[in-house]
């Protein structure tokens, strides 16, 4: 996923979103009418709410495209280079906080969710919902994530990562959704977007009433936590905004409360000081789960030392102080969400497109991936966002799993089987893979 993570500002006279799988909320208008439709803009917007559910996604909401209160903080985190080596997104520098400016003519962005935690059995998925006191501990699903993680030698891939490419499933059916309102409206400009760089889609999503900014960073919806992907479709047609999730009523009777625990999911930062309280409550157990400390104060990403930066945007080598905290994580990271209460809330994908693939979901460990030539890495993972790192990078990866895994295991056929398979690689290795193998050889050794 990408690393944009940002904080919400409201507006008088804007509308709630709507909740396409929920109740359909307040709206009272307050926008500028729409060309078309007979100027109906409420009713337009019920219909494309409608449209959007028929196109997969689970909520959309509208959001003007005033973004200044954002800029400051998006100055300040490139300032301190926590963006890393995205040097797109400095590229882009403060235009990605200006809509207008980014592709001329937008008045408003139509932002919107899809859920991704892979589909499940029927049996399997009927216990997401627990009482009593496993209603306490992270849902079972996430439970059954963290102790994977703990298991040295599996292999795990982001849960979002597992399926389909999210950026193919996203843009198509973003356009799908452009396509029909254009059928009603006729023709207008606009352009879709999926996580891409110059964007900055949890500020948009918040505006539009999508959820809040967690700690983490990342977008967070009371309804359905933050185990979902954001797609916009900036438009030339300016339709009444949504409002912002903290203007909405509080969670009905029955829910959990709002978290308030002091112990303990391409993104980028609180991008203001402004108003971001969102319902994170006095809990910081994604700061405190996060394996590598990069949210180093709330609100704040350094992609730097952020496991997904690591193992997905940077191209060189990991830095090896950080090696031993990516554990068995071989493509991005998903340890903040994990923790989070709000991800109780967390709904499974009602696409296929999500399912995890044979090799890369329940069950896959290091040693098979390992073996993979560059031709089977292309075969396995066509469509895949994991094709877009490379064979070269997906080693890299590989080898620092398999070196975190040999100091994890006791001296034996298991890490004699570890150390042989990364020795046999050595001399075909390219310089980069090369040097990781060394490393993870060395662990053997490391801290006894
Ligand atoms: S827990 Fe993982 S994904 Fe979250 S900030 Fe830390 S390293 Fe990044
Ligand atoms: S883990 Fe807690 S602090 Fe972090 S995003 Fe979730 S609710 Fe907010």
């Amino acid at each position: 996923m990408g690393i944009e993570r940002s904080n919400p500002v409201g507006g008088p006279g804007a509308s709630s979103g709507t909740d396409l799988s929920g109740g359909r909320r307040q709206h009272t208008g307050g926008g500028a009418a729409v060309a078309g439709a007979a100027g109906d803009t409420i009713g337009l917007k019920e219909r494309l709410r409608a449209w959007a559910h028929e196109c997969g996604f689970s909520q959309i909401g509208i959001a003007g495209i005033d973004l200044a209160s954002a800029e400051p903080g998006l100055a300040a985190w490139l300032q301190a280079g926590f963006h890393g080596e995205m040097g797109y997104m400095a590229r882009h520098g403060l235009k990605r906080a200006r809509p207008a400016g980014l592709v001329p003519g937008t008045v408003s962005v139509i932002s919107a969710r899809m859920d991704y935690l892979p589909r499940a059995p029927a049996a399997q998925a009927a216990g997401d919902v627990e009482t009593g006191d496993a209603a306490a501990q992270p849902p079972r699903w996430a439970r059954h994530e963290l102790a994977r993680l703990a298991r040295p030698g599996e292999a795990v891939v982001s849960l979002y990562a597992r399926g389909r490419d999210y950026h193919k499933v996203l843009r198509q059916r973003l356009q799908q959704l452009a396509d029909r309102l254009a059928a009603e409206v006729g023709p207008f400009g606009h352009r879709v977007f999926t996580d891409s760089a110059p964007v900055l889609e949890v500020e948009l999503a918040v505006r539009a009433g999508l959820g809040w900014r967690g700690k983490h960073t990342l977008a967070l919806s009371r309804d359905a936590g933050s185990l979902f992907f954001l797609g916009e479709i900036f438009v030339d047609l300016a339709l009444p905004p949504d409002r912002p999730e903290e203007a909405r009523p509080p969670p009905a009777a029955g829910r959990l409360p709002e978290p308030q625990s002091d112990s303990p999911n391409e993104r980028v930062p609180p991008l203001s000081a402004g108003p971001t309280t969102g319902h994170c409550g006095t809990c910081s157990a994604c700061l405190a789960a996060c394996p590598t400390g990069a949210i180093v104060a709330p609100y704040r990403l350094d992609a730097r030392r952020c496991i997904s930066y690591l193992t997905i945007e940077l191209h060189g080598p990991i830095p090896p102080a950080l090696r031993p905290a990516i554990g068995n994580r071989i493509f991005g990271c998903d340890d903040c969400q994990l923790v989070c209460p709000w991800n109780k809330y967390a709904r499974r994908s009602t696409l296929p497109d999500f399912d995890g693939r044979a090799g890369l979901g329940d069950g896959t460990t290091l040693l098979p991936l390992w073996a993979w030539d560059e031709r089977e890495f292309l075969r396995r993972t066509e469509g895949s966002a994991i094709r877009r790192i490379g064979h070269a990078r997906w080693r890299r990866n590989l080898a620092v799993a398999l070196g975190n895994a040999v100091r994890a295991s006791p001296a034996g056929a298991e890490r004699a089987a570890l150390t042989a398979a990364l020795a046999a690689a050595r001399t075909a290795a390219d310089d980069l893979v090369r040097e990781h193998i060394d490393w993870a050889l060395a662990q053997a050794d490391a801290g006894r």
